[in-house]
Formats: C-alpha cells, sequence, structure tokens
C-alpha cells in the first residue's frame, strides 16, 4: 500500500513537472519559432544577470497555442510565454516587463520551508497580494536591466481584461493594477514619468484616460502628503 501510494505521489509530481519543450508548433515556422525562443531568452536572461538572480530559472517560448497568457512553474522554475500574448508585445521593454512579473514568481518559488513548496499555498490564498508584489518588484528589475518600466503600464493596459467586480476573481481589478504600478514608479522612478517616451502611445494615452478618477485620487493624496491607502475603482 505504501509503495502505491508512494509512485502515485511520484507519477503525479513528474505529471506537474513535465517542461513545455515538447510542445508542438502548429501557428508558426521553425524560424519564427526560433526566433522568439532567442528573443525571449535573451531578455530574461539579461533581467537575470543585470539583476544578479542567483536562482536558476528557463525561459519559453510557446508558439503552439494563442493563449493570452505567460506563466510559471514554481516546480520546474520554467517560465513559459504564450504566443497569444507575445504578439502583443511591441518592444523589448514590454516583454521585459511580462518576464519580470514571471521571475518575480520564480524567485518565490524558492523561497520558505521545503525550498519553496509552500510558495503555491501562499498564492493560493493570497493571489492578489502576490500579484502586486510581482508587478512592483518587476519594475524594479526592469530598471536594474535598462528597460523603461513605463512599458509595465502599456502592456498591462493592453491585455489586462478589465473583470466587472473585483470580489469574482482570484486576481485584483487590471485597473488597480495598473495605479499600484502608476504608483509606484512615480515615487520611486519618476525619471521616466517626466521624460515619458511612451506619452504618445495610443495604450498609455488610453491608460490616462481610464484612469483620470483614480489618478485625481492619487494627487490628492500627493498633494495632502497623506498616508492613508487610496481604495482606487
Ligand atoms: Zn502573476
Amino acid at each position: 500500500m505504501k509503495r502505491i501510494i508512494v509512485l502515485l505521489f511520484a507519477l503525479l509530481i513528474t505529471s506537474l513537472s513535465t517542461t513545455y519543450a515538447a510542445s508542438e508548433s502548429i501557428l508558426t515556422t521553425t524560424k519564427d519559432l526560433e526566433e522568439s525562443q532567442h528573443h525571449v531568452g535573451e531578455v530574461g536572461y539579461n533581467l537575470l544577470n543585470s539583476n544578479g538572480i542567483e536562482k536558476r530559472m528557463i525561459f519559453i517560448f510557446d508558439g503552439s497555442t494563442k493563449y493570452i497568457n505567460a506563466g510559471t512553474s514554481t516546480l520546474s522554475r520554467t517560465i513559459v510565454i504564450y504566443r497569444g500574448l507575445y504578439s502583443f508585445l511591441q518592444d523589448d521593454n514590454e516583454l521585459a516587463a511580462v518576464l519580470a512579473h514571471e521571475i518575480s514568481h520564480g524567485v518565490d518559488s524558492y523561497d520558505g520551508i521545503f525550498n519553496g513548496f509552500f510558495t503555491n499555498w501562499r498564492y493560493f490564498f493570497t493571489p492578489r497580494k502576490y500579484e502586486y508584489k510581482a508587478d512592483k518588484r518587476a519594475v524594479d528589475y526592469m530598471v536594474n536591466a535598462g528597460y523603461d518600466p513605463v512599458a509595465m503600464i502599456v502592456m498591462l493596459n493592453k491585455i489586462g481584461c478589465q473583470h466587472r467586480y473585483d470580489w469574482w476573481f482570484t486576481y485584483p481589478l487590471t485597473s488597480k493594477r495598473l495605479m499600484q504600478v502608476y504608483e509606484y514608479i512615480y515615487t520611486k522612478y519618476p525619471e521616466y514619468l517626466a521624460n515619458n517616451k511612451y506619452k504618445n502611445n495610443i495604450y498609455y494615452q488610453n491608460f490616462l484616460l481610464t484612469s483620470r478618477e483614480n489618478r485625481e485620487k492619487f494627487q490628492e493624496k500627493v498633494k495632502t502628503k497623506s498616508t492613508k491607502k487610496v481604495h482606487y475603482l
């Protein structure tokens, strides 16, 4: 009986940590795949090396699906970006924004008891906290590696859908994530907003339009030097 349980557990772990290398490419040519994979690797390793992250992680471009997402396997420390999301990205800064966010989850997977085994549970119970944390840490990683952090706002505004209710999903509302990132850049790296290379970008302009009320709340907080947490819409 004991052996069967051990075997089942081993099977479960193996199936969970299967690498993505076997994914079949149905939507890209081999050349496209190779170029995209190299591009993702180049930006990913630049972020790791420039930030002195001494944890091993690998980056995979998955060309087989139009899934608009990226993810980190905390068991195999593999960061995957899907073709659907990749096709939205217009420069290295935006790709860096996606990868830096995932690297933050990867770094967390090394922390804590049993080599980060319980990180997954923390993520399960308090996913919002870790999303905000990953966004902010990603801004730091981007700046340290020479990328423009405003691209995080551009990228999130472009791909983050806005759910109807905040309590409905485990992820925070995109409008709130955007404001947390904006507030963080404004406070820690204001030079990027003062000399904003994305000011004429349509996605950034759309962020300015749709965040007007939230930014007014934030400006009020700055003006009054209030330390109270602002509740964004
Ligand atoms: Zn995340």
